[in-house]
């Protein structure tokens, strides 16, 4: 089955690409502008960096240590696109390969010799999930050769020994390879490399062990830490381990800390890390709006890891953050032209960017760029949207489940369903039944959702009036199951309620406190300022009910929201030592000078739509409270 993540067990089996196919629509779209855009341009990017030719011998070197890893994601994107691209570089990959299995550019002549920060494991953790990909939409050839010869060398050198990778990825990838081969030693080496984690099994460095999460078993760890995207790809090979080998208590500890990061550490977009030094988590409810790291790739990782717990649990909060992160952070990263990219996404922008059309050398920026030194996260954008459909629905025993509503047709079993939808711009969900058939139909009831209504609506009654005809009647939110059997034609149909709402902080994120933002469905809303339009540093909003308007830009179908805020003229402060109001040359004084700014229409947009007008700044969390008198 054409899908990265097969588990052999858990409350739901995966459907994949050969059963959920895209329909044009919000992903739709997205999916073929990656296919027929962002995969070549990726491409076209590693061959112009050089990091393409390190595997032809083409000396010097270019790249970063890891760049071998970005060849692989890339492959990866290809085989879930069927891109026509992909025997020419499995076969420039190949040449590359030594006799005994190893492959890497950076490291061929000295082997092993750093595993803090040297990434071999993890370029072999990213070249097996290519090769999973293709086994699983083509089966074996030439890459998938070089994978199970390079998989074989990670076993026989490390199956006996202490030693990991500084940054995870090879556990899940080995573990799906196992389920993609059935060769029992690949679960067995992601196994022990899971279980060596926090012994310590890595060197002390300046960030501290939690960098990488060595500091202590996973076991008993309580919250993800350290940097986000080594800790979510860690966890989702810790889940993968754990259904593989029926270890409950290790699925629960990943559980719990899953648990306790969304409820602490979880920026309202989905985006996770607070600090970017170290590209990590904070503290609990550390998370500043302008210093919010949240990579892009650790959306991903986010994503991979919630569609292993819910399969494996049934727990729809998993699939609730996911729809979060999806439609907040995965599709922020990529602008609408598929040929430019976020990598940090904070959720405040106080300075326009500067245009350039480059490579980015920062992961920082208010502009999506074409390229970065390092450039995990546009090609994890690209296997992600070419592999995306596995992660919209999920069997059940006897039917199936719609986590995310998107133009699409699903089969499975006797089902065989059309989704059609304007979401996430309307909350009207239509799905028809395309043959006769048998089985429930399951749909998910976004957290958000509480005043949805569905209606079972049969071929026969669809023009029928009242009371003859369909019944409307509420649904809570979570998942709602409806029995079949089917008749080609018969429809549900699901509403959810899209009113914008406010959405206020806890009190404990104090960088936050006396905030509120908006959101609309599953859509987080924020204040984009370009060249002449109001600045944003000194406003204060009204929490009256949004009003939608069309999107400025033309845009169809988009909503964009508008709000009244009072925006200042800079004010100061008055009084105590050293102050002395406007332009004294101190910030702080004994009050906070009078709001004294005019009321003003501040035109709201979607969060993943910033930044496609050019330089700007930008805000999601609006003040509320004006300053103290
Ligand atoms: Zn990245």
């Amino acid at each position: 089955m054409a899908n990265p993540v097969l588990p052999s067990s858990g409350v739901l089996s995966p459907l994949g690409l050969d059963a959920v196919r895209l329909s044009p629509g919000f992903w739709g779209d997205r999916a073929a502008l990656n296919r027929e855009v962002t995969i070549d341009h990726c491409r076209e990017w590693e061959e112009r960096e050089g990091w393409i030719g390190n595997f032809r011998g083409e000396r010097p070197r270019r790249g970063r240590e890891f760049s071998d890893s970005e060849i692989y994601k890339l492959l990866e994107a290809m085989a879930w696109a069927g891109h026509p691209g992909l025997p020419a570089l499995a076969e420039t990959v190949a040449q590359a390969q030594e006799g005994d299995g190893y492959l890497n550019t950076r490291w061929s002549g000295s082997r092993y010799t750093d595993f803090e920060w040297g990434h071999e494991l993890y370029c072999y953790g990213h070249l097996i999930q290519a090769g999973v990909a293709r086994l699983r939409t083509h089966g074996q050839d030439l890459l998938t050769e070089v994978v199970v010869k390079a998989a074989d060398h990670v076993c026989r050198r490390f199956m006996n020994g202490t030693e990991t990778c500084g940054h995870p990825v090879i556990e899940m990838a080995l573990v799906e390879l196992y389920r993609a081969t059935g060769t029992e030693r690949y679960l067995e080496m992601a196994r022990r490399f899971v279980e060596r984690r926090g012994l310590p099994a890595l060197a002390d460095i300046p960030f501290g062990r939690g960098y990488y999460q060595d500091d202590v078993p996973v076991r008993q760890a309580q919250v993800f830490r350290g940097h986000v995207v080594r800790a979510l790809y860690l966890a989702s090979g810790v889940v993968d381990v754990a259904v593989e080998t029926g270890d409950q208590e290790l699925l629960k500890a990943v559980e719990a800390q899953w648990e306790r990061t969304v409820a602490r550490r979880t920026h309202l977009t989905g985006g996770m890390g607070s600090r970017h030094a170290d590209e990590s988590y904070g503290e609990d409810y550390e998370l500043p709006p302008d210093r919010a790291y949240n990579e892009t790739c650790a959306s991903i990782a986010s994503v991979m890891l919630a569609h292993r717990l819910l399969l494996a649990t049934g727990d729809v909060r998993y699939a609730d953050l996911t729809e979060r992160t999806l439609y907040n952070m995965l599709a922020t990263g990529v602008a609408l032209d598929g040929r430019s990219f976020f990598y940090a996404n904070p959720l405040q922008v106080r300075v326009p960017a500067v245009p350039h059309d480059g490579v980015n050398h920062a992961a920082e920026g208010g502009l999506r760029s074409p390229w970065f030194d390092v450039s995990c996260c546009p090609n994890n954008i690209a296997r992600t949207l070419a592999s995306l459909p596995a992660y919209l629905a999920a069997g059940t025993g006897d039917g199936i489940v719609l986590h995310h509503f998107t133009p699409s047709e699903i089969r499975h079993g006797r089902l065989a369903v059309r989704v059609e939808t304007g979401y996430p711009w309307t909350g009207s969900v239509r799905v028809r039944v395309l043959e006769d058939g048998a089985g429930r139909i399951g749909l998910r009831v976004p957290a958000w959702a509480a005043d949805a209504t569905l209606a079972r609506v049969p071929v026969s009654a669809q023009d029928a009036p009242l009371p003859d005809g369909p019944v409307v009647r509420p649904v809570s939110p979570g998942y709602v199951h409806v029995e079949g059997p089917w008749r080609a034609g018969d429809e549900l149909r699901l509403e959810l309620p899209m009113r914008p709402r406010w959405t206020f902080p806890d009190r404990r994120i104090d960088a936050l406190r006396g905030s509120a933002a908006v959101e609309r469905g599953p859509l987080v809303y924020c204040a984009e300022s370009v060249a002449d339009e109001p600045p944003l540093g000194d406003l204060t909003v009204r929490t009256e009910p949004p009003v939608e308007r069309p999107a400025g830009d033309g845009a169809e179908g988009v909503v964009e929201l508008e709000v009244t805020a009072s925006i200042g003229g800079g004010s100061g402060v008055s009084g105590g030592s050293g102050g002395s109001g406007d332009g004294g040359g101190w910030p702080y004084g004994a009050a906070g000078a009078p709001e004294d700014g005019a009321d003003v229409r501040l035109r709201l947009v979607p969060y993943h739509r910033w930044g496609n007008r050019g330089p700007a700044t930008m805000r999601v969390w609006l003040p509320t409270i004006p300053p103290a008198k």
